[in-house]
């Protein structure tokens, strides 16, 4: 017989299961009891492990509806309060700034204009919840007239050493604006350690980061860059984010940002990189955040507005997949529903 056939045949039951017998115990019996159910529960989703985007542009009276993001719209400032006040409401303990800037520049500076969107949108969401924990994503993409998160060099090329001063002062602006956490998204080397430097030596030293530490150059994105126009208008991001073959250097990338000084780690997406999310919840003992990103929430939508799925036990799969994966928050567009799901779950 060879080995083989041996492995397999170890594998096949040759006996009905026994009570309490090893290999063959009746595993199941547990489930059957819907209170021992609960208390075994391994994985617990809480809407305090919830982040929601949320994207604020320029100008006044603006709530301009994303069509590819069902639920989801830029806001400009003035009409902010409505949305951060259900969040609050909700129990979404915290949301993640991007910015819709009405004019772009090669250099991207509307990033760290101080009278910019993301800017005043800190200051409005602590004017009207203060609790909320407020994150602003720093990186260039939404306002570099080429859509690139960085600028670029002679060669068209993005330029990572001449980029990271510009998001240090984009983080030391959101800072100065009230934000509690500054979060990197340009996946540049040493972009961490600059902008915590910066941000030390402008005294704001309890800000912290929350490193997109290990983004991938990923189709899921689509719907994003359509709800902040970011689109490279040439080339791709394949050439600094993470190709999506490679696991290893995904860990790699985790723990370079936490030896830079990141508070927090971040894998995106989070639903086809559940290994990723894993494998860096085994190497650094920092909090890891995942982003369920735009595209697997449009896939979502999608079908269950199409009758194929039920929207609500899909989407809290989900959540908790990502959470059984090793994460301890996850950055959804479902942040508000999960919130409310979860509290008509507990009555
Ligand atoms: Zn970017």
């Amino acid at each position: 017989m060879s080995t083989t056939s041996t492995f397999a045949g170890s594998l096949t039951p040759t006996a009905e299961p026994r009570d309490g017998a090893g290999a063959a115990a009746r595993i199941g019996r547990l489930r059957r009891n819907p209170t021992a159910r609960r208390m075994l529960a391994e994985t617990v989703l809480r809407a305090e492990q919830l982040i929601l985007p949320l994207f604020v542009r320029d100008g006044r009276d603006v709530a301009r509806p994303i069509a590819s993001l069902p639920g989801h719209a830029q806001w400009s400032v003035d009409r902010l309060a409505p949305e951060v006040e259900e969040v609050g409401a909700l129990g979404v303990p915290a949301v993640l700034l991007f910015g819709v800037p009405d004019e772009k520049d090669a250099s991207g500076s509307g990033a760290w204009d101080a009278r910019g969107a993301v800017p005043r949108a800190a200051a409005e969401v602590k004017a009207r919840s203060p609790r909320t924990l407020v994150i602003a994503d720093v990186c260039l993409c939404e306002y570099t007239s080429h859509g690139h998160c960085g600028v670029l060099d002679a060669a068209d090329a993005v330029d990572g050493d001449a980029t990271l001063p510009l998001l240090a002062r984009a983080a030391v602006a959101y800072a100065d604006a009230g934000v509690d956490v500054v979060a990197p998204s340009a996946m540049m080397d040493g972009q961490v350690a600059a902008i915590r430097r910066a941000l030390d030596d402008a005294g704001h030293r309890d800000v912290g980061i929350l490193s997109y530490s290990s983004k991938f150059a990923s189709a899921f994105y689509g719907p994003f860059r359509e709800a902040v126009a970011s689109a490279p208008s040439f080339g791709d991001r394949a050439g600094h984010q993470l190709p999506v073959t490679n696991a290893r250097e995904a860990v790699r990338e985790a723990l370079r940002d936490e030896a830079e000084g990141a508070d927090m780690l971040m894998v995106k997406p989070a639903g086809a990189y559940l290994d990723v999310i894993h494998r860096v919840r085994r190497r650094s003992a920092l909090p890891l955040a995942a982003y369920q990103v735009s595209g697997e929430y449009a896939m979502l939508k999608a079908a269950a507005e199409r009758g194929w799925l039920d929207e609500r036990r899909a989407a809290l799969e989900s959540l908790v997949a990502i959470r059984r994966a090793g994460a301890d928050l996850v950055i959804t567009y479902y942040a508000k529903d999960a919130a409310r799901w979860l509290r008509e779950g507990a009555r």
